[in-house]
């Protein structure tokens, strides 16, 4: 688990955390009469699954998979430009050139040079890195595609910079990991080490220009004996066929305001499927399916779901941006199942699995395996492979044969290098939640994970957002996708929330959340989000102290102990659960009356994600955010959150705003005085304020414009 969940601090700026144990976690619910005795209910974090093991090596898959590859003969020094065929060598294309901070160079080189490698692999870009004093130049060469890709890959890499850098901008020090390994915190390069690092060319000369050249010929080899596939499955029913173009219009309006195109970059665009608007226009032909629909007993398709079943039993590729609650995973499941069952080679002689499912974290994999057996079809067998889970027993079911796995990117990328398991079987893949993938480094590991999957395989992504870098994956890895777009970020659509306000200094926040709690109904529960860990385990501990029933929720905590308090916090057992943004995402939990922003999120998507865990399934739910003064620079973004939503806006919020927009101008003007323009900062709520829309050519929105109105609006192109 990346432990960038926390580690920021009120500003957003990602903060050192000493190498220490995390503080004790109270695991269980402490007797109100054990009040005087209650350091000894209380449990370290790894006492459950037993052993005391160093909480280090216990953070899951990702983590210790990232140390043992830097350790491992894996970490070249970064190569010399002369190897890479710098600047030195003639290229027929004239060098993209631009600048960069000298404390994010780090970042694009990687731990001994991997990022570097990795990007220049990717994009077919050769990159040169001329470091400076203060500021660093770029240098691209290759063809103009490959130059914007890696300039694309490059910035993104080092736009967020704000909260994954330790030491902040232009402060030196540690160089964030930048998504290398999924462990963005934990580099611990300094820069003389870096310089140290470039200083020393490679033992080996790699020809990569041949690679390149040759790339085309080793996928060919690779994948020339791939057995036969099938993709499509659907047959439009009547009665969806006889619709006419106004009645789609219509019915889509009707149902979330659900928005679809056609994101096929060449020719002509097809028409797109029209929405199934039951169970049985989509699945009439499939029996067995509609007996586990009964089964549930769900009434009718979610807007996504009437959507996405046309397409994807269609055989097309397609990118669903819907939030966690809007039916998302049966929306690509059922097709999945059906996709599995129609394919040429009988599903026990494919020697591997059907179907992959990448997912960010270990508990949206258990949600989703939970919905694959909820669902069963053809009895096919299923199983999630996660770090923090039992590697040995994950192997072990892996060997004994499944059809769909259920995994985050890390510990599969671990299994498939060490050849534990054939992805050259799977036909349908699924990368969930890419957003938050992205966000949280798995990158690398996908794109490892990618080329050991058929080409021609049927592909869906979902997401909750649509910023540059899933555009960009959804570009590298989806071929010539379907969009679809249900709900939104605005929360307007999340009218069933109350949100309130209230501006608080930063040692006044206790008394707030205590006072709430002393307030709540019986029948409420709420969901305490805090920037870190130790604020989790701090304000846990205190809450049982005072007798309170209370969970916690962090990476920090085994899998055991994070799972328990999910069951217990969804069973009622505990009526408050404090966590971090681990939780902002993805939990299923229907009756969560309350949000409580103790500490104020990173930034506004968090936000929303936070709030929508409250006020689902049609029931109402309010949210209480505590603002401080350090928080001022998410202001500007709140207010409009709020107004759009119908709720109060507190004086004081749009006094902050204010100070905030003059403090940035006075900023920008005195950079922009310096001669060094304006940071780029921020990332933006929907596309960074529209994604700049230029350039990106392709894949534009038909309708030209945004669904979300103001400057906000959504961008659709690359
Ligand atoms: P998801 O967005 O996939 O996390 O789904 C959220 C919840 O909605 C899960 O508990 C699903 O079982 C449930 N669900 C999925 N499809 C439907 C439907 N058509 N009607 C009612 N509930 C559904």
């Amino acid at each position: 688990m990346s432990d960038w969940e926390d580690e920021y601090d009120g500003d957003g700026v990602a903060i050192e955390k000493p190498a220490t144990k995390p503080a004790p976690t109270l695991r269980k619910l402490p007797p109100v009469e054990s009040q005087g005795q209650s350091v000894s209910f209380g449990v370290r974090n790894g006492s459950k699954c037993g052993a005391s093991r160093d909480w280090r090596a216990d953070r899951g898959g990702e983590g210790s998979e990232f140390r043992s590859r830097r350790g491992g003969g894996e970490g070249r020094p970064f190569p010399r430009n002369t190897e890479r065929g710098g600047p030195g060598r003639p290229d027929s294309r004239p060098p993209v050139t631009f600048a960069v901070e000298t404390a994010l160079i780090g970042r694009i080189i990687g731990r001994g040079g991997a990022k570097i490698r990795e990007l220049e692999e990717s994009t077919g870009a050769r990159i040169k890195i001329n470091k400076g004093d203060y500021e660093g130049e770029v240098v691209l060469f290759g063809s103009p595609d490959a130059q914007q890709k890696a300039k694309e890959m490059i910035e993104d890499l080092v736009a967020d910079g704000n909260f994954r850098s330790r030491d902040g901008p232009g402060r030196g020090g540690h160089y964030g990991g930048g998504g290398d390994g999924g462990v963005r915190n934990s580099s611990v390069w300094s820069a003389s080490e870096l310089q140290a690092s470039d200083a020393a060319p490679p033992p080996v000369s790699i020809d990569w220009n041949s690679i390149r050249e040759n790339k085309g010929k080793y996928e060919e080899l690779k994948w020339k004996d791939l057995p036969p596939m099938k993709k499509k499955f659907y047959t439009e029913a009547e009665c969806v066929s006889i619709l006419t173009a106004e009645e789609v219009c219509e019915w889509r309006k009707e149902n979330n305001n659900i928005f679809v195109d056609d994101l096929k970059e060449e020719g002509e665009k097809r028409p797109i499927p029209n929405p199934c608007r039951t169970f049985l226009e989509a699945f009439e032909l499939y029996p067995e399916i509609m007996e586990n629909i009964k089964q549930v007993g769900f009434v009718k398709p979610t807007p996504i779901q009437s959507q996405a079943w046309p397409v994807l039993m269609s055989g097309e590729d397609l990118i669903a941006i819907a939030q966690t609650g809007t039916g998302k995973t049966l929306a690509y499941l059922l097709p999945g199942f059906i996709h599995m069952d129609g394919q040429p080679v009988p599903r026990h002689e494919c020697g591997g699995p059907g179907m992959l499912v990448l997912t960010p974290t270990r508990e949206l994999a258990l949600q989703i395996e939970m919905e694959c057996k909820k669902y069963r079809y053809k009895g096919y067998k299923s199983i999630c492979i996660y770090g923090g889970g039992d590697r040995r027993a994950q192997i072990n079911l892996v060997k004994g044969g499944v059809d769909i796995v259920i995994a985050t990117p890390g510990r599969l990328n671990d299994l498939q290098m060490n050849e534990l398991i054939n992805l050259h079987s799977i036909t349908y893949l699924v990368l969930d939640e890419a957003d938050r993938m992205l966000d949280m480094g798995f990158e690398p590991q996908i794109m490892k994970i990618l080329l050991d999957i058929r080409p021609d395989r049927q592909s869906v992504m979902t997401s909750a957002t649509w910023p540059t870098g899933v555009r960009r994956l959804a570009k590298s890895y989806l071929k010539n996708p379907m969009m679809a777009y249900v709900g939104t970020l605005d929360l307007a659509a999340v009218n069933t929330v109350q949100q309130t306000v209230l501006i608080v200094h930063e040692d006044e926040k206790k008394s707030y959340v205590f006072d709430f709690i002393r307030n709540m109904l019986p029948q409420e529960k709420v969901l305490i989000f805090v920037g870190k860990k130790l604020v989790a385990d701090d304000l846990s501990s205190d809450m049982c102290l005072q007798g309170l029933a209370v969970q916690s929720l962090h990476g920090d905590r085994e899998q055991c102990d994070r799972e328990e308090a999910l069951k217990d916090f969804k069973e009622s057992r505990v009526r408050i659960l404090v966590a971090t943004d681990l939780a902002s995402r993805g939990l299923d939990v229907h009756d969560i009356t309350h949000v409580f922003n103790f500490d104020f999120p990173r930034n506004i998507e968090e936000y929303v994600h936070r709030v929508g865990r409250t006020g689902r399934a049609g029931r109402s739910g309010a949210a209480v955010t505590l603002v401080t003064r350090e928080n001022w620079r998410m202001a500007p973004e709140l207010i409009p959150i709020l107004e759009r939503a119908g709720q109060e806006v507190p004086e004081e919020l749009v006094l902050m705003a204010e100070r905030y927009e003059k403090h940035k101008r006075e900023k920008d003007e005195g950079n922009s005085r310096d001669g060094r323009g304006p940071r780029g900062g921020g990332r933006g709520y929907g596309g960074g304020g529209g994604g700049g829309g230029g350039g990106g050519g392709g894949w534009g929105r038909r309708d030209g414009g945004g669904r979300g109105g103001r400057d906000r609006s959504q961008n659709w192109g690359f």
